[in-house]
C-alpha cells in the first residue's frame, strides 16, 4: 500500500515537471515562430507584389495592429528590418536570410510530404506552415539529396518566389485573363488559402490539369470545360490561378 502511495506521489511530481517543461518549450517556440512569420510574411508580400507596410502585416498574419507594432520595434532592434519613415518595412540581408531559409525549408516539406507519402496538395501547405520551423539543416540537407533541387511544389510554385510579372515574362497568365474559345493547362495556385485550394481541387482545378475555358460571362465567371463538365469558376478565384494557354491553333 505504502510503495502504491508513493508511485502515485512519485507520478504527481513527474507530471507536474512534465507539464513545466513542456510549457516552457512551447512558449519559447511560438516566440521564435513567430518572428520567423514576420519575416517570411515580409518576403511573401513582397513577391505578390505588394509594398509592405504594418497594416500589410496584420492582415497577410491575421493579427492585431499593436501586435504587428510590437513584433516591428522587435525586428528592428535585431536588425532584421528596417523601416523607411513613410513606414514601408524591407528585409536586412540577415532578415532575408532566415526568410530564405524558411521558405526553402517550406517547398522541401511540400515536395516531401506529396512526393514520399502522397498527401493530398491541397493539404500540406498548413502542414509546411507547422513543420519547417523544426527543420535542421542536416534534415535540410537529406531532403535536398532525396528530391533534388530546381522542381515546382505541389501548387507549381517555385522556391525562389516569383513575383507576378516574372510569371507573365514567361508567358502566363491569371486564369481570369483567359479568353473564352480557348483552353489553357494549370500551372501554378496561390497556396495560402485552404479553402481556396479545397474548392479548386473539387473542381478539377489543380496544377497540370488542362481544361477549355469556355466563355467569359457577364457575371464575372468564366465557365471551364473539365473533363466533358460545365464548370463555372468566379473571378476572385479565377484571379489565383495562373495558367499557359494552349497554342492558338489548338483551340476548343
Ligand atoms: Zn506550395
Amino acid at each position: 500500500m505504502g510503495s502504491l502511495n508513493q508511485f502515485i506521489i512519485l507520478e504527481r511530481a513527474d507530471e507536474e515537471i512534465r507539464h513545466k517543461y513542456h510549457a516552457t518549450i512551447l512558449s519559447n517556440v511560438k516566440i521564435t515562430i513567430s518572428k520567423e512569420n514576420y519575416l517570411k510574411a515580409i518576403a511573401e508580400a513582397e513577391s505578390e507584389g505588394e509594398t509592405v507596410i504594418a497594416a500589410t502585416l496584420a492582415r497577410w498574419l491575421n493579427v492585431s495592429a499593436p501586435a504587428v507594432a510590437m513584433a516591428i520595434r522587435r525586428l528592428k532592434r535585431d536588425g532584421l528590418i528596417q523601416v523607411a519613415a513613410q513606414g514601408e518595412i524591407t528585409l536586412t540581408r540577415a532578415g532575408r536570410d532566415i526568410a530564405t531559409r524558411l521558405l526553402n525549408r517550406h517547398h522541401l516539406i511540400e515536395r516531401m510530404l506529396t512526393e514520399i507519402f502522397g498527401m493530398e496538395w491541397y493539404k500540406v501547405h498548413d502542414e509546411a506552415e507547422q513543420l519547417e520551423h523544426a527543420v535542421s539543416e542536416d534534415f535540410e540537407r537529406h531532403l535536398v539529396e532525396r528530391l533534388g533541387t530546381g522542381q515546382a511544389c505541389p501548387h507549381g510554385n517555385l522556391v525562389g518566389l516569383d513575383r507576378p510579372e516574372d510569371r507573365r515574362q514567361k508567358g502566363l497568365i491569371p486564369l481570369a485573363e483567359a479568353p473564352g474559345g480557348t483552353s489553357a493547362t494549370v500551372v501554378s495556385v496561390f497556396e495560402r488559402d485552404r479553402q481556396l485550394l479545397e474548392y479548386l481541387d473539387t473542381l478539377g482545378v489543380r496544377p497540370g490539369a488542362r481544361f477549355g475555358v469556355m466563355n467569359q460571362n457577364y457575371d464575372q465567371t468564366l465557365t471551364l470545360k473539365i473533363n466533358g463538365r460545365d464548370v463555372p469558376l468566379g473571378r476572385t478565384a479565377a484571379e489565383k490561378v495562373w495558367v499557359r494557354m494552349a497554342d492558338p491553333s489548338a483551340r476548343m
